[in-house]
This record gives C-alpha cells, structure tokens and sequence, in this order.
C-alpha cells in the first residue's frame, strides 16, 4: 500500500491552536423557555428561612447569597431554556455538609438542584427558583490513587481532565472523555453518564465506575460499592444513580475504574464526498470488527468553522470527515488504522490522510472537541444530541439534511459516530425572532427521526428539562411509571432536582 499523504501543520505557529484550554463561552441570550419554574419572587419567604437555617446549622459553610452572585447559576449550557434564581448557593466541603444541606432543604421542603461544572446540556443543573443549588467546586479532591486495584477515589467536583492528569502520571488511565473534559466535573459526568470520544471502544462513564457514596433525599448517607471488580449485592444501585441527573440522590465520593495507560494513539482523518459515504464508513468500520478508540464525525459546515478556527487546512469540500484513532499496541494500531482505511475507501472516501505525530494528533482531537465552540463563531447554537443504532447512522444523516431544508435552519453536525451519536447544532443569526420556534420544530422532527429509525432523544446529553416532552413518547408509558415509582420511593417530598427527567 502507498505511504499516506500526512497533514502538514507544521506551518501553523504554535500559538494558532496550541494552548490547551477551550475558548471561553460565548455570551449567554436572553432564556427564552420556561419549562419547570413557578414566577419569580415566589417563595422568597421560603429561602430566607433556608439562609438563617444554614447560617445557624453550617456557620463555616460557603453560600451565596447575594443576588449578583446567584444569577451565575440560574442557566447551565442550555442557556436558551428559561431557568430559576436559587434562593442560595451552597459550596458543602464534606458529606456531611451535604447530608445536614439536604435535611434542612428537606425540613423546609426547599429543591435541591446539584451542580458541577454547569456545562450540562439539557439544563439538569439550571437553577430553581427559590431553591437551593449545591454546587460542589469545593469538594474537588482525587482521595485515592489505588494502583494494586486500578481505582481512584474522588469527590464529585475533581474535573475531568484533572483526574485524567494524575492518573496518567501514574501510568494510568480514566476512559471517560467528554469534548468538555477540561471544564467539566465527574460529578456531572455521573450525573449525566457522559459519553465522548472513546466510548466506542471504552463504553460510557457508567462502565468506569465502581460503586458511589450518595445522601439521600432525607439525609442518610449509603454507599452502593467499593473496590470490589465483581459484586452483585442486592440491586444495582450505582448504575441507577448514574444518569439520574440528581434526581434520585447526590453523590459525595465515587470510586473509580482505572486501567493501565494505553499507548499514544495513532490518529488517521478520512474526507468524503457525501454524508452517506461517511455514514457508510461507519458502519463497514463495525462491520470489519473494529474497536477504534474515535470514530468521530463532521460535516462540511463543521470543517469549515473548525478549520477557520483552528487554521489546520482541512479539505473543505468534502461533504464530512471522519477522524478515527487507535490506541492498540505497535503494529496492531497500524494494522487497525489500515482496516479502517480500506472501509473507508470502500465507502467512497476521496481522501484519507494521517496525523504525522502525536502533536498534530493531539491538536486534531483538540479542534475536534472544540467543535461546538467553533460553530459558536456563526452564531447563536442549540445543541442537540440524537442517538441512532450504528446501522442506521447515514440515514440519520440523511433525515438532518432533509430536516434543516425543511425549516430553512443552518444545522452543522459533528459527534460520535461510532456510537451512533450525533450532535446537530443548530445555528442562528444572534437575535434571529425566528429562532425559538424553529428550534421547536427541528427537534421534533430530529427527535422522531431518532425514534423512527430505533433511537434515541438524547445520546449523552439526558433528558433535563430541555427533553422532557419526549421521554414518555420514547420509552412508553409503562415504563415512565416504572420511574415515577423509583422517584416517589426515593425521594417522596419530591426535593431532589424536581421537573428535571420526570
Ligand atoms: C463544548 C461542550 C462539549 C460537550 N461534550 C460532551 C461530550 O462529548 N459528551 C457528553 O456526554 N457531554 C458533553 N457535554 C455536556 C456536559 O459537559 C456533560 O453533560 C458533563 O457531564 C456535565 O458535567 P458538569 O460538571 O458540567 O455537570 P453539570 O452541568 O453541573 O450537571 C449535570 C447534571 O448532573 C447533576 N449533578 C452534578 N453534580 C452532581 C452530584 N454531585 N450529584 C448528583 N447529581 C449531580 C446535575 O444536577 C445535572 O443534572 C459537552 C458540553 C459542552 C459545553
């Protein structure tokens, strides 16, 4: 086979794309959604007796409570949902802040919103009004690097990327990867079951995790595992909670899956001159077996608000990119990366070039997860996160085309397509009057394409009180009953993250 032709960014100056972190966030619009919040004001009465209750009972306990600096936590990512002003933030620095938190909320039957990093994307950390969001920067200690038993254990608020850091000094490694793994907290990310870049081949953070310490909504602290690899005691606990978006109880402390750190990861770009050829890839890639650890796509207008912003020299005629890695061992990486060159041309790929080392690797990943944040350059962005089986991945490309010519609405897509993952990001001019209810409609029509094709209203992202509607449409009533059932058991007074999934 002929060499690849790799990029070849070394013209770029180092400081085109170099640093590390993620452009800041764009300016927040007016919210324009309300969902979940009674009217401002009401309830007042109710948080004032919260902020003497917790002066009197936690007197060493960070809370904001002025107004200024509660507004910082009315909106998550989803900053086009209406949210509520929290009557108080609270900053706990143990469980038992946390556990004396929920008792006096639960006495004054106050809400209790969670919070991490706020990057979540279906406003599941948005405030409520009145309430009392608990925001957990200051529990943000890894306590626990175990190398005899590949674990870490953490508070909720360590940030990703900053466990990721030290378990890799220790030759380890922690697979959980969202795009926003610098910003957000693995409180979040449990709270979401996020996914990211390598689930396709390392599952989502439900699979990295071991057991969790958790308060109830009355207070009481219980722990659903440990170290152990294997434990099957009682109900499975830990993965109820994960993905519940705070809804069924708060998490203090998880203990964490590790594994030994992977080698550097070969990194392989493939251009096509359709959607569906891209999507067709992804398919012959599973269909060959093959586990890469990214299998990532863009579309056109993707590349090209990624490459103005990065300045990479992307093809920007191709109609979408797939960016594939592998992290297997010397040979069997290059042998990974040639199968999936070959289904890849086998799809029609017009191009399929390789990262020359691990620093245009690294800054191919790097303008990949800043995706979004590139799109935010054109304008105001909605983002929206449609699963589909793998199968069915050029179909659900198709049905966003067809649906952004339909509602005359700029869609550029990106996402996890070697898990049938998409993210449809829909951009506005700023101000465009038109916005909200074309956002309405796009994601009905994307979220019955999702379910029509076997899918999924959200692959990642959850359902918050961005996707509320359309739990039940998806999983039936039966089941929606099933949860309420759960909800109601485990939180009766209905104080923990109400109108958040249910
Ligand atoms: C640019 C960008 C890229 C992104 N890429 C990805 C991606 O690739 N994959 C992905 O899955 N997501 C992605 N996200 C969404 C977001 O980053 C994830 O959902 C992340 O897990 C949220 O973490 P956080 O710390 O910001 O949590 P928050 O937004 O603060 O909270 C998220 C949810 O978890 C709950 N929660 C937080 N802490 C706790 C706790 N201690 N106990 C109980 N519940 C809690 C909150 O109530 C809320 O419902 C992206 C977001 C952005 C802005």
């Amino acid at each position: 086979m002929d060499p690849l032709p790799t990029l070849r960014l070394e013209r770029h100056a180092a400081d085109v794309i170099a640093p590390r972190t993620l452009p800041p966030v764009t300016t927040k619009p007016e919210p324009i959604i309300d969902q979940t919040n009674p009217a401002p004001g009401q309830g007042a009465a109710r948080s004032a007796a919260l902020v003497t209750a917790i002066h009197a009972r936690l007197p060493g306990l960070r809370l904001l409570t002025d107004a200024l600096d509660r507004e910082t936590y009315r909106l998550d990512e989803t900053s086009y949902l209406r949210a509520g002003l929290p009557g108080a933030v609270a900053f706990p620095t143990t469980t038992a802040d946390v556990a004396e938190l929920v008792r006096i909320a639960a006495e004054l039957r106050v809400p209790i919103v969670p919070r991490g990093a706020g990057t979540g994307l279906s406003g599941g950390a948005a405030g409520i009004e009145d309430g009392l969001t608990i925001a957990f920067t200051a529990m943000d200690r890894i306590l626990e690097i175990d190398r005899e038993n590949l674990v870490a254990v953490v508070q909720p608020g360590v940030i990703n990327a900053q466990l990721k850091a030290a378990v890799a000094a220790e030759g380890l490694f922690y697979p959980p990867d969202p795009a926003s793994y610098e910003l957000c907290s693995i409180g979040g990310n449990l709270g979401t079951n996020a996914g990211g870049l390598c689930c396709v081949k390392y599952g989502q953070t439900r699979d990295s995790v071991l057991g969790l310490e958790v308060v109830m909504a009355d207070g009481t602290v219980i722990r659903t595992g440990g170290k152990n690899v294997k434990d099957v005691a009682g109900y499975a606990l830990t993965h109820l909670f994960i993905g519940s978006q705070g809804t069924l109880a708060i998490t203090t402390e998880a203990t964490l899956r590790l594994r030994p750190a992977p080698p550097p990861r070969l990194t392989m770009l493939a251009f096509f001159p359709t959607l569906d050829a891209a999507g067709s890839a992804v398919t012959g890639i599973a269909a060959a077996g093959l586990t890469p650890v990214t299998l990532e796509l863009m579309d056109r207008v993707t590349i090209a608000a990624v490459d103005d912003m990065n300045d990479l020299g992307l093809d920007r005629t191709a109609a979408a990119l797939l960016m594939i890695e592998s992290d297997m061992p010397g040979a069997a990486a290059v042998d990974e990366l040639e199968r999936a060159e070959t289904a890849c041309r086998v799809a029609g790929a017009s191009d399929v070039v390789r990262a020359a080392d691990a620093q245009e690797a690294d800054w191919l990943r790097q303008a990949r997860r800043a995706a979004h944040y590139a799109l935010e350059r054109l304008g105001e962005v909605r983002m929206e996160d449609v699963g589909v089986p793998r199968a069915r991945v050029p179909d659900m490309l198709r049905a966003i085309e067809r649906i952004a010519a339909k509602h005359d609405v700029r869609i550029g897509t990106f996402g996890h397509a070697g898990d049938g993952n998409l993210h449809p990001d829909l951009v506005f001019e700023r101000g465009d009057p038109t916005a909200e209810a074309k956002t309405e409609a796009v994601k009905k029509d994307l979220y019955q394409a999702a379910l029509d094709l076997g899918g999924t209203v959200t692959g990642e992202h959850g359902i918050g009180s961005a996707r509320r509607d359309w739990l039940e449409v998806q999983r039936g009533p039966d089941a929606v009953r099933v949860m309420r059932a759960i909800k109601t058991a485990l939180d009766p007074l209905g104080i923990l993250n109400p109108g958040r999934v249910l």
